[in-house]
């Protein structure tokens, strides 16, 4: 069986992965493989589905709770299982107890936890909430790995699109590509920006809770921070709006003011393909299946559609799967 994958960002190279582990023969096509194009490279990689909980459906949290394991499977040593640390300035506490009523699975912190779990936030935040069971990845750095690795084990990647019929089936998996296309696919645009610093060390994802604008800094180790992200309900794609750029700032100086003599590293909006339910779909017209909707859930949820998309390919039900 030889099926071809349409897109190399986390859902199509997951869904190779699957494949490909089955023994079956896989071609992936990207003209912009691992380029700013692609959600997935511009995402944070967060793995946290009691934070999401806040805001997503049971089924978030069902779906991603195992998404660690199923990365350590898919390359080990690659996910960092420290949890997320939740704060809020002390004017916007009652938006962390809200937090906290809205999720399961947190302890309360104190400032002498919070200081020993984050040295650098020392004095900072009288409370916290701590979610121990979340991880998270480097988006770009587990997307090149997991291609390499894909490579090596005789996946073949093109940028020019193969002839369809010459595949026994076609994985869809070109994400914001598919908007009008796809029916009730809409985009969600998420800023997002780099920072450098060496003046701060965190060791974990940290989202600071504020009513306009919550944010999350992820770091990246040797003095590179991710902050992010807006949700603006349009698929423009073009670069960050001023508003966003001073937002997103703002809130990581609140978080710690030696952020503002960070350098700027980069900016970019990506758009997160999402289903009215903000929940993905696996489907199959003939020998066509489609994943696509992964929302803010592409990194926590993917591994776990590849699987479904890999049934869908070769017919076979969950539980033929599991029993092998
Ligand atoms: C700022 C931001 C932060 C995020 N943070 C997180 C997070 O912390 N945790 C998390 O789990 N998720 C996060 N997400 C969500 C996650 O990034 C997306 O859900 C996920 O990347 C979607 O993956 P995808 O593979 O469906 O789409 P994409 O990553 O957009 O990949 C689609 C690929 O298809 C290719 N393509 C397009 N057209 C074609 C074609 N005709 N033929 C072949 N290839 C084509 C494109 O070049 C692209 O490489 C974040 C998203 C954003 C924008």
């Amino acid at each position: 069986m030889h099926v071809l994958v349409k897109g190399a960002g986390v859902a199509g190279l997951t869904v190779a992965h699957e494949l490909s582990t089955c023994g079956t023969d896989v071609t992936v096509v990207d003209p912009h493989p691992a380029s700013g194009r692609a959600a997935s490279w511009l995402a944070g990689g967060m793995l946290a589905p009691w934070c999401e909980r806040e805001s997503a459906d049971e089924a978030v949290l069902m779906k991603g709770e195992d998404a660690p394991e199923r990365w350590d499977a898919i390359l080990p040593g690659e996910v960092h299982k420290r949890g997320t640390l939740v704060v809020a300035p002390p004017r916007d506490h009652a938006e962390l107890r809200r937090f906290a009523s809205r999720t399961t699975a947190h302890q309360w912190l104190e400032e002498p936890d919070i200081a020993r779990l984050e040295p650098a936030l020392a004095g900072r935040f009288r409370q916290a909430l701590f979610f121990p069971r979340e991880a998270h990845l480097d988006p770009r750095r587990v997307l090149t790995l997991l291609r390499d690795k894909l490579a090596t084990e005789g996946v073949e990647f093109v940028d020019t699109a193969p002839d369809e019929q010459d595949f026994d089936a076609v994985v869809d998996c070109t994400g914001a590509a598919r908007i009008g296309e796809t029916d009730q696919l809409r985009g969600v645009r998420g800023e997002m920006l780099y920072l450098r610093t060496d003046e701060i060390d965190l060791a974990r994802p940290v989202r600071l809770l504020h009513p306009r604008f919550p944010v999350y800094i992820v770091p990246r180790g040797h003095g590179l921070f991710m902050i992010g992200a807006t949700m603006i309900e349009t698929a423009f794609d073009g670069p960050i709006a001023a508003r966003s750029l001073m937002e997103l700032l703002n809130a990581a100086y609140a978080l710690h003011p030696a952020f503002a003599d960070a350098t700027v590293v980069e900016t970019g909006a990506g758009i997160r393909p999402a289903f009215p339910d903000n929940f993905p779909r696996v489907a199959r017209h003939g020998n066509l299946i489609a994943l696509n909707g992964l929302y803010r859930h592409g990194f926590l949820l993917a591994p776990a559609m590849a699987g479904e998309a890999a049934d869908l390919v070769f017919n076979r039900n969950a539980a033929g799967r599991s029993a092998g």
